[in-house]
């Protein structure tokens, strides 16, 4: 359990307190406890273990006794108890961005509305006017929180998809009646997110392979039982998994077929046609008639691009945005690698609202294989996340400073994410930007600013000198927060004028930019730097999902800032 999985659910617990009208007083305290836990610096764990947890503002020896049963048992009777008092439906309202348990209570004791349907319902046929302080504007604004709340939840983001199809397929290949597996579709192409998972494998028992799907632990239910395909929910997510048995000979064009996309299946099967073939999931064949048709290729993609005198397009391109074309023309381009990586920037530690010290953010790095690293904390008025003042900044300058002296083989840079302010100006002065190695500037507040006064921010962000990098250049947080509108072309002119990297943000709930803005913004000639936003050690691992976004953006090696050679860096840096 982590400090914010502990405050996370003081917090819940407070709103379902207020839903129930319970006294304001029990609820400040979960409310105020919430936020003890989430500032404190240091693992709440460990200030149980140390039986300090009453000396914390807030935590008297009730609290104290919830934190050690969720730390010791992960789990909290009370709040599975008061969860059961209210309907699920409701609950799941609370987790609508901008209906705060004040009005889900208004909407339930007035309207009945127990649920997201009928809220949405509710919505659309103006019934929440009727309600004593709600305007137009509000329904408006609700309607759209349950839009992005059901998109999110529509839709699971990769790594999930990737954790659950992969169990799967351990738990299938652990049958032995499995040859031949792969993951397909959207997965397959790394998009960031998926409406469902396909599995192809090759079998000699074919019915023995739905047998063990079907019954799988991993299955919640069955949704299709057949010979040859399958499909259940998955008991993580609810997300659909269709498993398809197809010929070892076939396995090439059932793979190409099933990965798509839909656009990319359209374009290859036309050009088959042009050459006077023929192509489906079955292969690549000389003929339509079934008479006629001799099998040119079928095996392995491979053989299917060679056949009609492509090179091998990676499944990441294969969304018909040129990639055929570039393929004919043997122009694809060299995709940026994991391998390629030589460093991480945008990484937050215990200064601010990070979980890991200076020391173990280093260990993380060479871990990870590499050749430097920067630390990342906040800036001064980014009180929520625990900002770092003037004088905080200059001890850790001096900390990071002692720690890379004692490296050999990793350079650690010296980072902040600096606030871009309200016009433009940035949190720290010059002359303390100056004695910073590494300056990424982001927006986290005046959201609601016009789409002109957000790009002007940031263009005047990109002109500083100091600032090296734009972190989430457009601010969304899925299910959460829409993307805030900036006008692209002014800011990639601003990025690639003065020299300053628009960030892909690794993280599932930003990957901002998006694989399609990365892609026009390479071609606007910016560069594009790969950050984790980690915030923790775990978190170092999403570095994968921004190779995957970058790929999907075309980018090659000398694109991508962190692909850099130290000495390369540097001299970057130097602007
Ligand atoms: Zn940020
Ligand atoms: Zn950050």
């Amino acid at each position: 359990m982590q400090n914010k999985d502990i405050s996370h659910i003081f917090r819940e617990i407070a709103k379902i307190l207020e839903l129930k009208g319970e006294n304001l007083f029990r609820i400040r305290a979960y409310e105020r406890a919430a936020q003890t836990i989430e500032d404190l610096p240091e693992s709440i764990v460990k200030v149980y273990e140390e039986k300090r947890l009453t000396s914390l503002p807030g935590i008297g020896n009730d609290l104290a006794k919830k934190v050690e049963e969720l730390v010791t048992t992960g789990l909290l009777n009370y709040y599975h108890e008061l969860k059961k008092q209210i309907p699920s439906g409701v609950i799941d309202m609370l987790g609508i961005s901008g209906l705060g348990p004040k009005t889900v209570k208004l909407l339930y004791d007035n309207l009945g509305i127990d649920s997201i349907e009928k809220l949405e319902k509710a919505c659309r046929q103006g019934s929440l006017l009727s309600l004593e302080g709600i305007k137009e504007k509000t329904q408006s604004n609700i309607l759209r929180g349950v839009e992005l709340y059901k998109h999110a939840r529509e839709r699971i983001y990769l790594h999930l998809g990737l954790d659950i199809a992969e169990k799967i397929i351990k738990q299938l290949k652990s049958t032995g009646l499995i040859e031949k597996i792969e993951i397909a579709g959207s997965l397959r192409r790394k998009k960031e997110n998926a409406k469902d998972i396909d599995i192809l494998a090759v079998s000699k028992k074919p019915s023995e392979v739905m047998d063990a799907f079907t019954a799988s632990p991993l299955a919640a239910q069955v949704l299709v039982k057949g010979q040859t395909k399958s499909s259940v929910l998955a008991n993580e997510r609810n997300i659909q998994v269709d498993l398809r048995i197809v010929g070892e000979k076939n396995f090439g064009s059932a793979l190409m077929y099933f990965t798509g996309s839909k656009d990319f299946n359209i374009k290859m099967r036309q050009l088959a046609i042009k050459k006077g073939y023929h192509l489906n999931e079955y292969g690549l064949f000389s003929d339509k008639d079934s008479f006629k048709k001799r099998t040119l290729a079928s095996k392995s993609e491979k053989e299917i691009f060679s056949f009609l005198g492509m090179a091998y397009i990676p499944p990441e391109l294969r969304e018909a945005r040129g990639e055929i074309e570039a393929s004919l023309e043997d122009n694809l381009p060299e995709l940026v690698e994991f391998g390629d990586i030589r460093g991480d920037f945008h990484i937050h530690s215990d200064y601010s609202d990070g979980s890991i010290s200076l020391e173990e953010i280093v260990l993380c790095a060479k871990d990870k294989g590499y050749e430097y690293v920067g630390i990342c904390d906040h800036s001064q008025s980014l009180k929520v996340a625990r900002g770092l003042s003037v004088s905080l900044l200059h001890k850790k300058i001096e900390a990071v400073r002692m720690i890379d002296n004692r490296q050999k083989n990793i350079k650690v840079f010296c980072g902040s994410e600096v606030d871009i302010l309200a016009q433009g100006k940035l949190d720290y002065p010059d002359s303390v930007l100056k004695e910073i190695d590494f300056v990424i500037a982001a927006i986290h507040s005046g959201f609601k600013q016009s789409k002109q006064e957000l790009t002007q921010r940031i263009v005047r962000a990109c002109q500083n000198p100091y600032v090296r990098a734009i972190a989430h250049p457009t601010g969304g947080l899925r299910g959460l927060r829409e993307p805030y509108e900036i006008d692209f072309d002014e800011v990639f002119k601003a990025a690639r004028d003065y020299n300053t990297a628009l960030e892909i943000n690794c993280h599932p709930e930003r990957m901002d930019l998006s694989d399609t803005r990365a892609m026009a913004a390479q071609r606007f000639g910016v560069k594009l730097i790969l950050g984790t936003d980690a915030h923790n050690a775990e978190q170092f691992d999403l570095m994968a999902f921004g190779v995957n976004a970058a790929r999907r953006a075309w980018l090659e090696r000398q694109d991508v800032i962190n692909c850099l050679s130290l000495d390369e860096l540097s001299k970057w840096l130097g602007k």
